[in-house]
């Protein structure tokens, strides 16, 4: 039997509409390209929201085409979130940090009909506008006095696009499971893959972001996102700030720690989101200002394992609430989130930081297995190592128009394959070991590569360390460990050791460190160790 309720379709034009409607007065801080900050409230993006939906029409848009943003965290990408997939196109975000090679695929790959890009990025994409037969022009996010000249073709403002159009637009009501956007996922080899979420994937998601025990948005927050909006969606934040009627603040291309600090103090931030590496450079930066946090609450570090150092600092030192997230693009992000149970807040605190170092505790709507080499499920007892999997309702069940990557990536059962190796406990905590080829296999037993780093960044004089397995005649593999310190000369490799000894299994300590300038990242600040395997990989261990 059919039960009796409306079936209302799941869109993303209705998050922004109810934002306007019910938290109109509430404000979207900008540090815009520029350089001013702008400020307006969901009210007035909406009406630009719907500006931009009538000027789209007026190029021709049409359901399904793609268009892509090359672009900041701004409120101009935001109406760009908003229009696009409100009128039933997709919004392709790119990740300028990409390699030009790899933004030549993405975009003739996609078949992107429009650029949407912000002045940064204007040369770097004249230079391969060439290379794009089918994109038939290019929209700059700026206004007409602040248009630079350029050679790409049928360029204009954004501002003179949307200028003279009315501010209201009937809404296309279609079936949720139209794509709304679309973001390519690189990895460290082969072609970057397109992950397609649908208006229900991502309303759906949003809910589940909202909620309490996953990061807990609500319009009593002014939430800054640090993750940038070309990297899985700023985390799902454009759109649950509008579920939630939350205050949102846009920090533009200053990612620094004193341009950070600056709003999160001027515009009363409680709430932030983004990779480890930023909030490295937040903490040098507080630490050498003897700075303090008037508002911030909660921040969230995920895209790459949080070392227990930073998560001491910002719990002890600066009061805030740290919540360890883990998540994919593939995922929309968020599989896990480290919000801690009533009955750990009365554990010591050496086992509640245990437990915030892990990468969270899986939310309701992403079902987890953890299993062996042969396929064969593995318990969750918090022990037990395996590939994790993942299913849900925002998960990806495929990879836009790539059958192969598709192929590849789920099981018999129709599970995701992460290619993350971890533990799951009986609360549903996950502790991530490794990407699966990343960990080190050292005489038949597995080294966890994050164990190591995280040890290693918990040495005052190391600003960041990697450790990847080098070939050992004996071992099949060993680590070693590249550190970037804080002062050149700053630390040794005797001290290190001693440092780890105390840290790590005798078996795990590295066999050999060096000590390097900078360290490789990927376009979404993760370690990139194909090039450190590729610089370091022949590396001869002593007595190897
Ligand atoms: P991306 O799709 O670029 O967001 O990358 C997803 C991958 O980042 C995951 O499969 C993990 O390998 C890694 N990752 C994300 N969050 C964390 C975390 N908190 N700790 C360790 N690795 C993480």
């Amino acid at each position: 039997m059919q039960g009796l309720m409306m079936d209302v379709p799941l869109l993303i034009s209705n998050l922004i509409r109810h934002a306007a409607r019910y938290h109109g007065d509430t404000e979207i801080v900008t540090r815009t390209v520029e350089g001013p900050i702008h400020r307006y409230t969901w009210a007035d993006a909406y009406a630009r929201v719907q500006q931009l939906a009538n000027a789209l029409q007026g190029l021709g848009v049409k359901p399904g085409d793609r268009l892509a943003t090359l672009a900041w965290n701004t409120h101009r990408h935001l109406e760009l979130y908003y229009g696009i997939s409100g009128v039933g196109a997709v919004l392709h975000t790119i990740n300028p940090r990409l390699f030009p090679e790899q933004i030549r695929y993405i975009v003739n790959h996609a078949d992107d009909q429009w650029v949407f890009v912000d002045l940064t990025f204007v040369p770097m994409l004249e230079k391969l506008a060439a290379e794009f037969p089918k994109v038939k022009g290019y929209v700059v996010l700026t206004d007409d006095a602040h248009m630079p000249e350029t050679t790409l073709p049928n360029a204009r403002s954004y501002e003179s696009l949307i200028a003279d159009q009315p501010a209201e637009f009937d809404w296309p009501q279609f079936d949720e499971k139209t794509a709304s956007s679309l973001c390519y996922t690189s990895g460290t080899t082969g072609n970057p893959k397109g992950v397609l979420y649908t208006h229900r994937s991502t309303v759906l998601h949003c809910y589940c972001v909202c909620s309490p025990d996953a990061l807990g948005i609500c319009s009593r927050d002014s939430l800054l996102p640090v993750v940038p909006m070309f990297h899985v969606n700023a985390w799902g934040c454009a759109y649950s700030t509008a579920m939630a009627g939350a205050k949102l603040v846009l920090p533009g291309p200053k990612l620094d720690g004193a341009s950070l600090y600056e709003l999160f103090e001027s515009e009363g931030v409680t709430i932030t989101l983004g990779v480890p590496t930023v909030w490295l450079g937040l903490l040098a930066y507080m630490a050498e200002q003897g700075n303090r946090f008037s508002t911030l609450q909660r921040l969230v570090v995920g895209g790459s394992a949080a070392p227990l150092s930073m998560i001491v600092a910002l719990e002890e030192d600066y009061g805030v609430d740290v919540i360890h997230a883990w998540g994919m693009t593939e995922m929309s992000p968020i599989g896990t989130t480290g919000v801690l149970k009533g009955k750990m807040l009365r554990l010591p605190k050496e086992d509640r930081y245990k437990l915030k170092l892990k990468q969270g505790r899986v939310v309701y709507g992403v079902e987890l297995k953890i299993v062996d080499d042969a396929g064969n499920r593995l318990p969750h007892d918090g022990t037990a190592q395996g590939e994790l999997l993942v299913r849900g309702p925002w998960i990806t069940a495929g990879y836009f128009e790539d059958d192969a990557a598709t192929k590849a990536a789920f099981d018999s059962e129709g599970w995701f394959r992460t290619g993350d190796i971890c533990t799951i406990d009986a609360d549903g905590f996950v502790q991530i070991t490794d990407r699966a080829k990343d960990i080190i296999k050292s005489g038949g037993e597995w080294i966890s590569s994050i164990d190591l780093e995280n040890a290693a960044v918990g040495h005052p004089g190391v600003a960041e360390a990697a450790v990847i397995g080098v070939h050992h005649p004996k071992w099949q593999e060993r680590p070693l460990l590249i550190v970037k310190p804080r002062k050149a000369g700053g630390v040794d490799k005797a001290e290190m050791l001693q440092f780890l000894e105390q840290r790590v299994a005798k078996w795990w300590l590295p066999d050999d460190i060096v000590f390097v300038d900078e360290l490789p990242h990927t376009a979404t600040g993760k370690l990139l160790k194909s090039k450190l395997r590729e610089d370091f990989g022949r590396h001869r261990l002593p007595g190897a």
